[in-house]
């Protein structure tokens, strides 16, 4: 196997392409080349290119490199006020030694069901930035995830930055990630939700699901469902009957699809409150 140290956007544009896999902090990469699950014949380390390890706030949006590690999500000012979702996601994802090396561009090229950072990025409108020889282009991140463990980035793509929706003054949001122990745990459905209220008005809604079908993705039924509208008990009841209607899960050891499923509305239901403000609901 061939390896190749990037120094530069270029030259690992140079080096990608196919045979090649890029690799980031190699969480997920160097396990499965060990593990002879990814036989690959190039490997284009990217982990020195500095100018791809940056949080910042741009054009109204927050831009996040590539390079950018959980602990630097949780070590931003940015990301705490502006993307709670995400940053509590950072809170709940493995433990220090993984979030030292775990990249946000790793988690979403992973492209697993149940990667954390998907569902507070989909919930926050997230842009994926893709650079290959040919250029720039931007794809939102609900489109990213094409199948399960498919993207739709195309060979001698890099992933140089992803950025999302800041909350503003207006944003309401929460997150969760159900797992069977405390830490270090695959989620059995986690969920995030942000909402941009104009008073009582939902402007815009997003919800990311995690682990409740082949891919993270938008809710999009439930968010319609608070859309422009004064959101209370009903909104957030027809919201979570659609987020719960949505899922195509899977039966694992950790859960079965009927509990995954009903899950789906229940922590859909109890995030928007947690939102909203309005005490946990009776009916779970
Ligand atoms: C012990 C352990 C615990 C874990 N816990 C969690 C957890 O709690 N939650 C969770 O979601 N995940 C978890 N993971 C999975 C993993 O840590 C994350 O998915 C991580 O974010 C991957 O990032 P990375 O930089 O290590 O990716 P890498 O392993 O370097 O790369 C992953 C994939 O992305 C591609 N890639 C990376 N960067 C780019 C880029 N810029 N452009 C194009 N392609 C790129 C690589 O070619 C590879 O296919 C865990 C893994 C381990 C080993």
């Amino acid at each position: 196997m061939e390896y190749i140290r990037a120094s530069s956007v270029d030259e690992a544009i140079a080096a990608a392409g196919s045979g090649a896999a890029i690799v980031a902090g190699g969480t997920n990469l160097v396990p499965d080349v060990l593990f002879g699950r990814n036989a690959v014949e190039r490997v284009v380390d990217i982990s020195r290119l500095d100018e791809l390890r940056f949080i910042e706030s741009a054009g109204g949006r927050i831009r996040m490199g590539a390079l950018a590690t959980v602990t630097d999500l949780l070590g931003s000012d940015l990301i705490q006020r502006e993307a709670t979702p995400l940053h509590e996601s950072a809170v709940e994802f493995a433990a220090p030694l993984v979030r030292n090396r775990a990249t946000v561009a790793g988690n979403i090229m992973d492209a697993s069901p149940a990667a954390d950072l998907a569902p507070p990025l989909l919930a926050q409108d997230a842009d994926v930035e893709l650079t290959s020889a040919a250029g720039r282009r931007t794809l939102p991140l609900c489109e990213f995830f094409l199948d399960y463990r498919k993207t739709a980035v195309r060979s001698g793509e890099l992933v140089t930055a992803i950025s999302i929706r800041p909350l503003g003054e207006g944003g309401r949001a929460a997150y969760c990630k159900l797992q069977l122990r405390r830490a270090m745990a695959i989620s059995v459905v986690s969920v995030a939700v942000a909402l941009w209220m104009n008073e009582d008005t939902c402007v815009d809604a997003g919800i990311g699901l995690g682990a409740a079908a082949a891919v993270p993705y938008r809710a999009e039924a439930a968010e319609e469902a608070l859309r422009g509208r004064v959101v209370g008990e009903a909104e957030i009841d027809a919201a979570a009957d659609a987020a719960r209607e949505s899922a195509s899960p899977i039966d694992d050891v950790r859960a079965s699809v009927d509990y995954r499923r009903k899950m789906c509305g229940v922590l859909v239901r109890r995030m928007l409150r947690k939102a909203m403000g309005l005490p946990e609901a009776a009916r779970a």
